[in-house]
């Protein structure tokens, strides 16, 4: 489709209706700021949407969703527009865009924060962090708070403090019908446990509510790395040193090409690098204390695991994630870092050719693990490490070659799969959706879609059909 074919897609009649009462922005393909907003974070999808409902506040979402119910439409729903596979833009259809619902209120007192879907975890971490305080949130900064955490969402504090979805008081969601419902923990309990892992299938969520804790300002924090060759050692000591680690401690191990930033010595740019990525939510020296061991292991090319402020680390990917290229992303948990688990990672690491490509896998457990399986509809609690890999690249130039890449890995690790995060799924069909939830709670999750979404109005996602 191209935007002149999207275009003609709209019933211009029901659109001056909307367009009477709409306090935000409505953009047509024919605008100047369309192609703006039409670009998701992921430069290999293309889309061209016959409408950008761009929400100003609750009351607009109501209206493009029974605008977009009435016109029969595909609607996709974006907030931060992360979305790997690009589920938050479609064709010919009607994107509702949260982005510019961007209020913050925090109680510092009560050590809570509402939060408005459009806004990204920098903003967010920002604020809180004004007051001392953080929840858990992901690793880059530039990701929507709203559909990270309708999925679950890991970052540096789960161990600590547990998932997002572990800090949530309650959620704003306007429903297919275009209703409003607070879900929480006393009312519409049904829908808060649906919405706690279940993704954007029961509605439009235009405000969270989260708990807090007190966090840093400082933490010990950032990235170890060793040459390749050190990797298959390294990951082994790893694995024993890991197991014994306080739940402060969360780590990431990345095995990339040295990216070329201004703290990486020009020598390593561009060679084969195993990185431990440490964020140790605590006292500095306990930190250090804990730490230490990694620091000592073989010999570390860099060190650049310091005290700094956790905003400023919760930025440390940002540039090797910008808007704009194209990504390609596999993802499962294991079990255990096995010896076998290991000669994979190191295997199909030492074959990584962009200079954007990576693997890196997310320590699990501590305080995820310590909530009940079924408390929520988030599966897979029990993972030890949660692995993600990336075949990435700046243009069209050698991306097939990096999603070969990717899926070759992703296929080595299948004998040690156990779970997989939803929100790291791409379009990967409706048994994958299925095995990621397991038979239990997908069944239950259907049945709660039969009530909010019969008609599989909100379906732009990991889609959980009601029939
Ligand atoms: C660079 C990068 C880093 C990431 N890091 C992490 C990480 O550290 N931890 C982690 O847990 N995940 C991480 N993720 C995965 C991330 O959780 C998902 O991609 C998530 O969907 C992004 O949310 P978004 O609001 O930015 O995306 P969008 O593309 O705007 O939305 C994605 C989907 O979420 C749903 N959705 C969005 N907003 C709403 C809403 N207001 N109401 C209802 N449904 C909605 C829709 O189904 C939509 O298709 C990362 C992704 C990227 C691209």
């Amino acid at each position: 489709m191209n935007a002149i074919q999207a275009d003609i897609q709209v019933d211009e009649t029901a659109l001056a209706e909307l367009s009477a009462s709409f306090t935000g922005e409505l953009v047509r393909p024919r605008d100047t700021t369309y192609d703006e907003h039409r670009r998701v974070w992921n430069g290999s999808i293309d889309r061209f949407p016959a409408l950008i409902a761009r929400c100003g506040g609750a009351a607009d979402v109501v209206a493009a969703v029974r605008f977009a119910t009435s016109s029969g439409l595909p609607v996709a729903v974006r907030s931060g527009g992360h979305s790997y596979p690009g589920q938050s833009v479609c064709d010919g259809g009607i994107v509702i865009d949260l982005g510019p619902m961007k209020g913050i209120s925090v109680e510092p007192e009560a050590r809570t924060a509402r939060v408005q879907a459009g806004v990204l975890w920098g903003e967010l971490d920002r604020t809180t962090q004004s007051f001392g305080l953080a929840t858990t949130g992901g690793i880059v900064s530039h990701t929507g708070v709203a559909g990270l955490t309708l999925g679950g969402g890991i970052g540096w504090l789960h161990r600590r403090h547990g998932l997002t979805i572990d800090q949530l008081l309650s959620v704003d969601l306007i429903t297919a019908g275009g209703d409003g419902v607070k879900a929480s923990q006393t009312e519409s309990s049904d829908l808060f446990w649906g919405l706690r892992g279940g993704g954007g299938n029961f509605g439009i969520a235009t405000e969270f509510e989260f708990r807090l804790h007190p966090v840093g300002p400082s933490v010990l924090a950032g990235p170890i790395f060793w040459p390749i060759e050190q990797a298959p050692g390294l990951l082994r000591f790893y694995r024993e040193w890991s197991a014994e680690a306080p739940d402060e401690l969360m780590t990431m191990v990345v095995q990339r090409k040295a990216p070329p930033l201004p703290f990486v010595p020009r020598e390593l740019h561009g060679e084969l690098v195993v990185a431990v990525v440490c964020c140790y939510a605590g006292p500095i020296e306990d930190g250090e204390r804990v730490v230490r061991p990694l620091r000592a292991f073989g010999s570390p090319a860099l060190d650049l695991c310091e005290p700094k402020s956790y905003v400023a680390h919760q930025a440390t990917f940002d540039r090797s994630f910008p808007h704009g290229w194209r990504y390609y992303f596999r993802a499962c948990d294991v079990a255990e870092l096995s010896d076998d688990v290991i000669d994979v990672m190191v295997e199909h690491g030492r074959r990584i050719v962009s200079p954007i490509s990576s693997v890196a896998f997310f320590q699990m457990g501590g305080a995820v693990a310590r909530v009940g399986e079924s408390e929520t509809a988030f599966n897979g609690r029990d993972a030890a490490f949660t692995f993600n890999i990336n075949g990435n690249s700046p243009t069209a130039e050698g991306f097939e070659a990096e999603r070969g890449w990717a899926r070759a890995f992703w296929s080595a690790l299948q004998p040690y799969h156990t779970s997989v995060y939803v929100n790291f799924l791409m379009d990967e069909g409706r048994e994958r959706i299925r095995q990621a939830y397991g038979a239990g709670k997908y069944e239950r999750l259907r049945a709660l879609k039969r009530t909010y979404d019969p008609t599989n109005v909100f379906r732009l996602n990991q889609n959980i059909p009601p029939d």
